[in-house]
């Protein structure tokens, strides 16, 4: 159980039920807000040495900027950011924070840039102020509630110090009680459901239980107010039969601990009508079963005290015993301590009791923010309050917040696996506000298929944060990623520069592989028509799927793919059309290139200009084998780099200058490249000798070999080598690499981290 079912204030609940007026039930209408010199006062109260100096200014300077704009709630705009701030001082939070709350949307709202309140009131606030104004940024629109949990996560994840947190719960807990006010219904209901959804947990998690079930009771009353009026109505008839036997048990329990001589407090707790409704929805059991029972709580001195008077209750009543849980001995990491347990008192009646000390209960209240306190000269984290509430007192407030981000709640080590797993990963959204949890080092293209696989396959650009860029680009946290899509499948020119999952990686191979087997399959097509033509025969499908039988190949589309790509001759499709044709005639037209792709270049492509001068980039030297592409430089021609190489990122704003390009098979067999390689070697006597042997035994022709660095017993060279292809170079460095005298040979490319 948790605690926010059993905190929060004890409201006269109730007396408004069946109230018809837009106004929230129980909330009544807010105090006025307080004057400069009344928060001052708040906050000089728990902290003395507070900078009056500079709360007083930012006080004057909330107002003065966000000047006469008024709020929905017909409030002047100002009045907004002072009630965030009196919040905060609600839970007793340090100035620094106090003063964001006062400054938390003047960045927002109006001309003042972060750098203005940097100058004004310090690094400190700015940071804070900042903070908040990134996490305003963030829109939850998504109406999968699965996705809430990852926005929470999201949110500690961006949030490294806990107060810029603290700061826009106060926001959201002043605009939800100020929501009534809001004119559209579909607004009022969204910011309802992020409250419900995202910020209550939140305020959870950081142990503001109070907050959290202000939270889940207005956004309760927005979303579903019948139904809380319900409640409520429920409650006040239950109070009324139960009047009598509250009474009775409350002095039996009085009498109970007077007997036991020790001091203490005694409180009574209602039962918050969102969580009566949750256990309603989660439990078929009835109303009265929930609701139907007495709640207390016990406020003692010290430790000792609480295990005393749970002794002294359990020995009068008998104890429910699934319902007896000790946070004292285990506290929650969020600091909350507490002994709560539940009885069978006179009557049968059902008596539920929270005990606990002074300082648990201020924790209970404050949560997080409960440990702050004056000691000494310094203001701050208390690392007294932090251990007697059982927190570890090394803890600061950034390690706090990572204590928080890593387990809520007692026990959660898988939680914390799947945390630490979060770190890696960026958090990114789709233009309708869908997170998507990404490795960190994810693209665009990576995003387009974690959205689906039909938009990463069609995917041919990408806009982030509303401009369109680079596909190139590892994707930040909080970016929106609006992919451009085309009409049909393809793989993206580059692709393997522009991912980072295994996912995309595979998808664009698929598509690749694809578009390659269609291309043969038009080539085969070409062949097999001109073939069956010469022979006299019009290629019609009956025909083929016989032929395809016949040679033992199940469809038309394969017969042809396996002639494109050369594994079956055209001659052997007409002897099976025609057992005993001559094919002394169909030799020719194997040879013979029907497709101007497979002109004597050495490269091919889509949109490849007929007389386009071929360069190879000396950055990368790219060889045959090589998965490669190609740049169309203007006054220059065709510049072919490997794929991977970082100078292509020079282009990364031109893709209409890139081209896909596949080396021919006139490439691999002709040579067309030189290749560099590095060779380290001892520096002993006939070294250079056995190097050259070796690579003229692999076929390769050294055009030139100039020194590096040379060394008493070392030596570095530089050779560049004709080959045909990647292969014949690969053979020549394994050569190299197996004599005696070589310590290192590769292929001498440019640095890839010069980008
Ligand atoms: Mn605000």
């Amino acid at each position: 159980m948790d605690g926010s079912a059993l905190s929060g204030p004890e409201k006269g609940a109730g007396a408004n039920a069946g109230k018809t007026t837009a106004a929230p039930d129980g909330a009544g209408a807010l105090p006025p807000v307080p004057t400069r010199e009344e928060l001052i006062a708040k906050v000089r109260a728990y902290h003395p040495r507070v900078r009056s100096e500079l709360l007083g200014r930012a006080y004057d300077f909330a107002k003065k900027h966000h000047g006469e704009q008024m709020r929905d709630s017909g409030e002047v705009y100002y009045s907004h950011p002072i009630r965030v701030a009196n919040l905060l001082a609600d839970v007793r939070l340090d100035e620094v924070t106090i003063v964001a709350g006062l400054l938390h949307d003047v960045v927002e709202d109006t001309d003042i840039d972060i750098g203005d309140i940097e100058v004004r009131f310090g690094a400190d606030v700015a940071e804070l102020v900042d903070g908040v104004t990134k996490l305003d940024k963030l829109e939850f629109t998504s109406k999968e509630a699965a996705q809430a949990e990852n926005f929470q996560k999201f949110i500690l994840a961006m949030t490294s110090d806990i107060r810029v947190l603290l700061v826009k719960l106060a926001d959201r807990l002043h605009n939800m009680e100020t929501l009534h006010h809001r004119k559209k219904p579909e607004s009022r209901q969204r910011t309802a459901r992020e409250t419900m959804d995202i910020y209550a947990p939140l305020a959870r998690r950081v142990g503001l239980y109070d907050v959290a079930a202000r939270m889940d009771d207005l956004a309760f009353q927005e979303l579903n107010p019948e139904a809380r009026r319900a409640i409520l109505f429920r409650l006040e008839e239950l109070d009324r039969e139960n009047r009598g036997d509250l009474d009775r048990i409350r002095d039996d329990l009085t009498k109970l601990l007077d007997a036991t001589g020790i001091r203490y407090r005694l409180k009574g707790r209602r039962k918050q009508p969102y969580s009566l409704w949750r256990k309603l929805e989660r439990k078929s059991i009835s109303f009265r079963d929930v609701a139907d029972l007495f709640a207390f709580r016990v406020i003692l001195d010290n430790v000792p005290d609480c295990y005393s008077v749970l002794g002294a209750i359990h020995t009068h009543w008998s104890c429910i015993p699934d319902r007896f849980r000790d946070f004292i001995s285990v506290p929650k990491p969020n600091g909350y301590a507490s002994l709560h347990t539940t009885v069978r008192a006179s009557g049968n009646r059902r008596v539920e009791l929270q005990i606990r000390t002074e300082a648990m209960d201020r924790t209970a209240e404050y949560g997080v923010a409960a440990h702050w306190g004056y000691k000494n000269r310094a203001y701050g984290f208390d690392v007294d309050s932090a251990r007697a509430a059982g927190l570890d007192p090394e803890a600061n407030l950034k390690a706090f917040a990572e204590l928080l981000r890593d387990g809520a709640e007692p026990g959660e080590f898988l939680e914390h696996a799947k945390l630490e797993m979060y770190r890696e990963h960026v958090f990114t959204f789709t233009p309708k506000g869908k997170l998507i949890i990404l490795p960190a080092g994810a693209m665009p293209l990576d995003f387009a298929y974690a959205v689906h696989s039909a938009v990463g396959d069609t995917t041919t650009g990408a806009r982030i944060n509303g401009e369109e860029k680079s596909m190139r680009r590892p994707l930040k946290n909080g970016d929106v990623v609006d992919i451009i899509r085309g009409r049909a499948p393809a793989p993206v020119i580059g692709w393997e520069a522009m991912t980072y999952t295994g996912r995309a990686k595979s998808k664009q191979r698929k598509l690749e592989r694809d578009r390659e087997a269609a291309e043969f399959r038009r080539l085969g097509e070409g062949l097999i028509n001109q073939a069956l033509r010469r022979a006299g025969a019009e290629p019609v499908d009956v025909m083929l799927i016989d032929v395809a039988n016949k040679i033992g190949i199940s469809s038309i589309d394969d017969l042809r793919e396996d002639v494109g790509r050369g594994k079956l001759q055209t001659s052997a499709v007409v002897n099976a059309a025609f057992p005993g044709y001559a094919a002394e005639r169909t030799d020719d037209a194997d040879k013979t290139p029907i497709d101007s792709r497979h002109a004597p270049l050495f490269v091919e492509g889509k949109d490849l200009m007929p007389g386009v001068t071929l360069h190879l980039g000396q950055c990368c030297r790219p060889l045959p084998g090589d998965r490669i592409i190609g740049v169309q430089v203007p006054n220059k021609g065709l510049v072919v780099h490997i794929s991977s190489c970082p100078r292509l990122a020079e282009y990364d704003d031109r893709p209409e200058l890139w081209r896909d390009l596949k080396w021919t098979e006139l490439a691999k067999t002709g040579a067309v490249a030189t290749a560099r390689i590095r060779i380290n070697a001892s520096n002993q006597k006939g070294v250079l000798a056995k190097l050259c042997s070796a690579v003229a035994e692999s076929n390769g022709n050294i055009v030139g070999i100039s020194t590096g660095t040379r060394q008493p017993d070392f030596i570095e060279l530089l050779m560049d080598i004709e080959v045909e292809d990647l292969k014949r170079l690969t053979q020549i460095l394994a050569a190299l690499r197996s004599l005696a005298v070589v310590d290192r040979a590769v292929r001498d490319q440019e640095s890839q981290d010069e980008q």
